[in-house]
């Protein structure tokens, strides 16, 4: 069973918007054990739209569309596929009375082309949409499954989730269960060099590596007859990877590195306060949007100039002048400061050169320091990023969270 998905829009061939509708829908299906061979983006056109969705059905079983659902006159996604089907359109009544109901809850008067959106490919599965105002549906065919979704992802993903995934579940023989590891502190090429016993071996599960945001992640597939069978390989597979790079592995729940960080210093009863200078504000960012994390975080400060550094972290003049703002002993103080100032149990200072002017050849751009404060230490590292001021002051973040992550799991 193959898939193909198919992103209808105008807006996304201009570059207006970011087809994460392909993205996510790749990654569930992926997931699911179905392979993806081709993605494609198709404007509102109906001749262009035609031929798209007829070279899919010669070449993939399960097609998926997004988008084009509107209730304006360019929106023709459904008009085009039941055309290529041959099928009639016919008013779906309960369609039609939710689109009713939704602009009389809004109290909005409706126009008569919303109605356009209740009518559905004769014999197709309706898809109710819990978060708008276009149902979706699934067309099957001899050879095919045509699933057609909204393009917002706020109505498109909840529609995948609750209702397409049961039906695509049902063609799936065997259950596809998966586990990601979320590593921090290492490299992709390190983790697959480490595990490449693993790897090499692997069939069921399958175990498929992938770096993101300065992280790797291990994402652990199995294909069976039961859950309980899949759980088993799964955990068995856990413990192989835990053997080589336990001490990498923040979480297995599908947790980020900040809520991981958050629920510890919880748990432990710690108190968190930040000091940043390159990085402005984003790594005190990253922590608070964790919910609940009130109990944790105490203060924060964006020290980016000398005299900041001076007034709020009592960072030495001499220290300034002597070693500069960016170094070891500055990072430190920022660190000290934290600590007598907010009465915290742990601290991260951040002070780097994110560019991509101010490096010279003793500091170069992307030099940052990260100091971190628990358990009465004060740990301080130089680090060498490269990249553009974005993605230097990200890593910076990243390296903080873990930095103090090390320190407190
Ligand atoms: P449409 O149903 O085609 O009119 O799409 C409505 C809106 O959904 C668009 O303006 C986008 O904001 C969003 N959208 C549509 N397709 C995609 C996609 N492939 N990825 C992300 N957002 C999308
Ligand atoms: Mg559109």
């Amino acid at each position: 069973m193959t898939a193909e998905i198919i992103a209808i829009g105008t807006e996304l061939l201009l570059g207006d918007i970011l087809n994460t509708n392909a993205q996510y829908l790749s990654r569930q299906l992926a997931d699911m054990g179905i392979s993806v061979y081709y993605q494609s983006v198709v404007g509102d056109n109906v001749d262009r739209l035609e031929k798209t969705i007829q070279n899919a059905m010669n070449r993939s079983s399960i097609i998926i569309t997004t988008g084009g659902l509107g209730p304006t006159t360019d929106d023709l996604s459904k008009e085009t596929i039941a055309k290529v089907l041959d099928l009639p359109l016919e008013e779906h009544e309960e369609s039609k009375q939710r689109i009713i109901d939704i602009f009389n809850k809004m109290g909005k008067q409706m126009s008569s082309n919303n109605l356009k959106q209740a009518f559905i490919p004769k014999g197709a599965i309706v898809l109710d949409n819990d978060n708008g105002t276009a149902p979706g549906f699934i067309a099957k065919t001899e050879n095919n499954i045509i699933i057609v979704l909204p393009g917002p992802p706020n109505e498109m993903v909840p529609m995948f989730e609750d209702k397409v995934k049961k039906e695509l579940n049902k063609l799936n023989e065997g259950v596809i269960y998966s586990e990601t590891l979320k590593l921090c502190g290492i490299g992709e090429s390190k983790v697959a060099q480490l595990l490449e016993d693993v790897i090499e071996n692997q069939s069921n599960p399958t175990i498929a590596p992938y770096a993101k945001n300065g992280e790797v992640h291990l994402r652990i597939t199995a294909k069976t007859s039961d859950e309980t069978v899949a759980i088993k390989l799964i955990n068995e597979m856990k413990e192989k990877v835990s053997n080589v790079v336990g001490e990498y592995i923040y979480t297995s729940d599908d947790k980020t590195l900040e809520e991981t960080l958050v629920s510890i210093l919880q748990e432990k009863d710690l108190t968190l306060s930040i000091a940043e200078s390159c990085t402005g504000g984003l790594l005190s960012g990253r922590i608070i949007n964790c919910s609940g994390v009130s109990s944790v975080y105490k203060e924060g400060f964006i020290t980016y100039s000398n005299e900041a550094k001076k007034k709020y972290l009592d960072v030495r003049e001499d220290t300034l002048d002597k070693y500069g703002a960016v170094s070891e002993e500055t990072a430190r103080e920022m660190v000290e400061g934290l600590i007598n100032n907010c009465k915290t149990s742990t601290a991260i200072a951040v002070t780097g050169i994110a560019g991509p002017t101010g490096g010279d050849e003793d500091k170069p751009v992307g030099l940052v320091y990260i100091g971190v404060y628990y358990n009465g230490n004060i740990t301080v590292k130089r680090c060498n990023f490269s990249g553009n001021r974005q993605k230097i002051r990200d890593r910076a973040v990243v390296e903080g969270l873990i930095m103090l992550w090390n320190e407190v799991k």
